[in-house]
């Protein structure tokens, strides 16, 4: 089971994981080979004779060690070394450019057949790679099939490589992940993906354990690791899911709001967890990942004792609501290991939250968000701006709920709206005033996940990104937030960054 490379180097990809784990859990054997972190490694060594090597390792050892927690400046001064080496690594060819969570090649990287094309020339980073760190992989497992989980479009380029690869090499591949299955709802770039990744398959992957759609996951163990290099990580994140599709499932501008909702069976998060490794690989005792789209009040107070006697800590996704401060008290959650939760507080106007069905106010959000930070928890805020509709006093009303809030607001991550191709608003975007672009003529040979829209003529996107430029000043709380957010490997190391007011990672 490969994830190629780019995604973050701060964790496993998650889909690929699981899926290992789900298969290793029902007697098969397919060990788990994140490619990203041995692509980076890969990246610092090819600088021989540049001292920014040795400055990356120190950075890099320095990120590892941390196993008490980050502390907020080391952090930030390592990732920024370990980035600005990388732009001067020299297994980027000329024109590609890589970061700690992407890489862009020098063409349109929507274009699938473009892909291919540089790969057939051998104009991508990855062929001196694969001999590296994938070749001594291979000889060893010898796998009858190797399945290529593809999540994100970072991931594209080195999926393509990668299926190229083993396609001359005579390796049966089957391909899939969540990018191809988000791409059969939108319906635009699946059949051209299919051209350059043979034996491509939509679904969850429980086809190959012979289950039905949305069995997979209920039993998970943790998988095997292939390859050398761990994660870049002080410890282990290890992911894991109480539940798949959304238990709110109302947002009328998420693309997941058709994915039916179910819960893993009761049991199963006490045998993952008794799976997992009291230490891996070096690095301190696991912090666990939740994935789930938004964390259920109701499963996540189930889950609090298993989570509690495991004794790892944990962050994951929960939607800002007193019925998640009623189901879990936040001490009972800093008591069982809570670390961080991410909320989409999304909006600070009333209308906007109503609109789009949010199913909170700006209140409670709040609410929830003084009561997590007084009980030590960090939090990291999700905002977004430029939902069609949006006016400048909704605008002004959400940089006024940061403000109150202050500083029970850890982490902030400002997004702007992209309208995606698949979910309600797209389906009634007439009654909302939205103009979609008509799709270009080579339109099904681009992937593509989100129209381009006007709202009343206007870009809402424009008019947000000026809006939070003015907003962001110094001595505001927004500005604060921002500033003590890190620009790179983010949720993963936030949860075990060290700050006053919160307890130790
Ligand atoms: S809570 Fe999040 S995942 Fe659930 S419907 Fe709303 S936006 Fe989608």
């Amino acid at each position: 089971m490969v994830s190629p490379p780019l995604c973050t180097p701060a964790e496993p990809s998650s889909g690929a994981f699981l899926l290992s784990g789900a298969l290793k859990a029902r007697g098969f054997t397919a060990p788990f080979l994140d490619l990203s972190p041995e692509f980076f490694s890969f990246c610092r060594e090819a600088m021989e004779d540049d001292p920014r090597r040795e400055a990356w390792r120190r950075a890099e050892a320095r990120l590892r060690e941390s196993k008490n927690g980050f502390d907020p400046v080391i952090h930030r001064t390592a990732t920024g070394i370990i980035h600005s080496a990388l732009a001067h690594s020299t297994a980027l060819p000329a024109g590609w450019k890589a970061t700690l969570m992407d890489l862009i090649p020098p063409f349109d990287i929507h274009s699938p057949l473009l892909v291919r094309e540089m790969c057939e020339k051998g104009r991508d980073p990855f062929s001196g790679f694969w001999d590296a760190a994938l070749d001594p992989v291979l000889k060893e497992t010898r796998p009858e099939t190797v399945l290529l989980s593809l999540s994100y479009l970072s991931q594209l380029a080195g999926a393509v490589s990668l299926a190229f690869r083993l396609e001359r090499a005579g390796v049966r591949c089957i391909a899939g992940g969540s990018l191809p299955n988000s791409l059969a709802l939108t319906g635009s770039g699946l059949g051209v993906l299919g051209r350059v990744l043979p034996g491509l398959r939509l679904g969850d992957g429980g086809d190959l354990a012979g289950l039905p759609p949305g069995r997979i996951l209920e039993k998970v163990v943790f998988p095997d690791l292939a390859g050398g290099t761990g994660w870049m990580s002080p410890r282990m994140v290890v992911p894991f899911t109480l539940s798949t599709g959304c238990c709110w499932n109302r947002c009328l501008f998420c693309p997941d709001r058709d994915a039916p909702w179910s819960a893993a069976p009761a049991g199963a998060l006490d045998m993952f967890l008794e799976s997992v490794p009291v230490e891996s690989r070096g690095s301190g005792r696991p912090v666990l990942h939740l994935l789930d789209s938004a964390l259920p009040p109701g499963l996540l107070a189930r889950a609090l004792p298993s989570i509690r006697r495991s004794g790892l800590g944990f962050f994951g996704f929960a939607r800002p609501t007193r019925e998640l401060l009623s189901s879990c008290p936040p001490k009972d959650l800093a008591d069982s290991g809570c670390l961080m939760l991410q909320l989409g507080v999304e909006s600070g106007s009333p209308s906007i939250l109503e609109r789009f069905c949010k199913g909170f106010g700006p209140e409670e959000a709040e609410e929830t968000l003084v009561a997590l930070a007084g009980a030590g928890i960090r939090t990291y805020a999700y905002l977004l701006f430029g939902l069609p509709g949006e006016e400048d006093a909704d605008r002004r009303d959400t940089a006024a709920l940061v403000e109150r809030a202050g500083d029970s607001i850890d982490f902030l991550n400002l997004s702007i709206f992209n309208l995606p191709r698949h979910c309600e608003l797209s389906r009634r975007a007439g009654e909302f005033g939205i103009e979609t672009r008509p799709a270009a003529r080579n339109e099904e040979d681009r992937i593509a996940l989100y129209h381009e829209f006007t709202w009343r003529g206007e870009t809402p996107r424009a008019v947000s990104r000026r809006f939070i430029a003015g907003a962001a000043k110094t001595g505001t709380a927004l500005y604060d937030a921002v500033k003590r957010t890190p620009r790179w490997l983010r949720a993963s190391h936030m949860a075990m960054m060290r700050l006053p007011g919160r307890n130790p990672p």
